[in-house]
């Protein structure tokens, strides 16, 4: 690794700005860092990330929120803030069991931008654009604009899609962040969908709470109060992520009534441990977020830097269950790549039966048996 001090290293930039600026999602935003230029001035690379900064504009573009980027601790190569969102050359490395959609959704929309596998809910991509980018993301095929896909947006064929099809109690807003359109794009939405009479369930799926926590205003929130029930599954991996900043805004969610749990991916690096991930979901339960999955990375396209063994997931699960708080467990899922929806990969404590019993193993491996009827 070539860790060499680049000459044009600045210090911080941020230090004198001004505390409203950098409490404004929209400075935050338009100060986020882009390309290798500004990236290079405000940190020392390694030259594996040097080459995936340069190589790998056109498949998933680089964004880092000031918020986030100094979240990173700068001397530490394996600082599992950086792996999230600098962009390393392995990512440009594919594998031959590496897909471009590894989750078949693709095959799954009635109406561009709506996936519909499940009986009873959709998920509804509403935008392409994130407040960061993050390296192994499942829909890198469509997301932030340079990839080989275009999101195709078509608002209103979707909502005639969900007013005729009424098993549909459950949609599911994703894309990108649907967090990063204005508040008056996305309440039009949410407002559209509540007045749908059999859609009972709202839900939306963001990583802004994490990525640029200040997009959570206070009047933001209080507009959200409208909308109920309202759930929101926020994206953490590790808990250096739940600083002071996202304690705020998600504390004006819950006060807005709205319900939280979290999904992350298993990540090799950054949180394939069980210490880690039992301090991730304690935090998360301080916070009032209940951990809700826990992926399996996909197999999307430059990814196996970022893969773990199933088995060692696993494990790892095994060490939660039954060791901590049942709220604080996730469950552990990958998607049947190719299209095969979530398949739950918890660990099994089903060990199986004799003429009269069922025979089961607790948390520290005894076993149990549980009679017939
Ligand atoms: C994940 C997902 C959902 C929601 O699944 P839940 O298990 O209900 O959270 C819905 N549709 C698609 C296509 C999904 O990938
Ligand atoms: S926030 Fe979600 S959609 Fe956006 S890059 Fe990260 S994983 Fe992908």
């Amino acid at each position: 690794m070539n860790t060499q001090v680049s000459p044009a290293l600045t210090a911080n930039p941020w230090v004198h700005i001004d505390e409203q600026d950098w409490n404004s999602h929209v400075w935050q935003l338009k100060n986020s860092i882009k390309d290798y230029k500004s990236l290079a001035a405000l940190m020392e690379l390694t030259s594996d990330e040097r080459q995936g900064v340069l190589e790998t504009g056109g498949k998933l573009a680089m964004a880092i929120t000031p918020y986030f980027f100094n979240l990173i601790d700068k001397e530490n190569i394996h600082c599992p803030i950086r792996k999230q969102v600098i962009p390393r050359i392995q990512e440009t490395q594919y594998s031959a069991e590496e897909l471009t959609d590894p989750c078949g959704e693709d095959g799954d929309m009635p109406v561009p931008g709506l996936v519909h596998r499940y009986p009873d809910r959709v998920l509804f991509l509403v935008t392409d654009r994130c407040a960061s980018y993050c390296r192994y993301c499942t829909r890198s095929r469509v997301v932030s604009g340079v990839g080989q896909q275009k999101l195709e947006l078509q608002w209103e064929q979707a909502f005639k899609y969900l007013e005729e099809h009424t098993e549909v109690r459950d949609v599911l807003l994703s894309g990108g962040d649907p967090l990063l359109l204005s508040d008056a794009k996305l309440l039009k939405i949410l407002h559209r969908l509540q007045d749908i009479e059999h859609i009972e369930f709202i839900r939306i799926g963001s990583r802004i709470p994490i990525f640029l926590p200040q997009r959570i205003t206070a009047e933001f929130a209080q507009e959200l109060k409208k909308i109920q029930p309202l759930f929101i599954s926020i994206h953490a991996n590790h808990p250096k992520e739940l600083t002071s900043e996202v304690k705020q805004g998600l504390d004006r969610l819950v006060e807005a009534g709205v319900v939280l749990g979290n999904q992350s991916v298993l990540l090799k690096g950054v949180n394939d441990d069980a210490t880690i991930q039992k301090e991730l979901i304690h935090s998360l339960l301080k916070f009032r977020v209940r951990p809700y999955y826990l992926y399996q990375c996909d197999l999307i396209e430059g990814s196996k830097h970022f893969r773990v063994d199933m088995l060692k997931g696993m494990d790892i699960m095994q060490e939660l269950r039954g060791h901590t708080t049942g709220y604080a467990v996730p469950n552990y899922v990958v998607d049947g790549p190719g299209g095969g929806g979530k398949i739950l990969i918890n660990p099994s404590y089903f060990l199986g039966e004799t003429d009269t019993h069922y025979q089961l193993k607790n948390y520290e491996n005894k076993v149990y048996e549980y009679p017939k009827i």
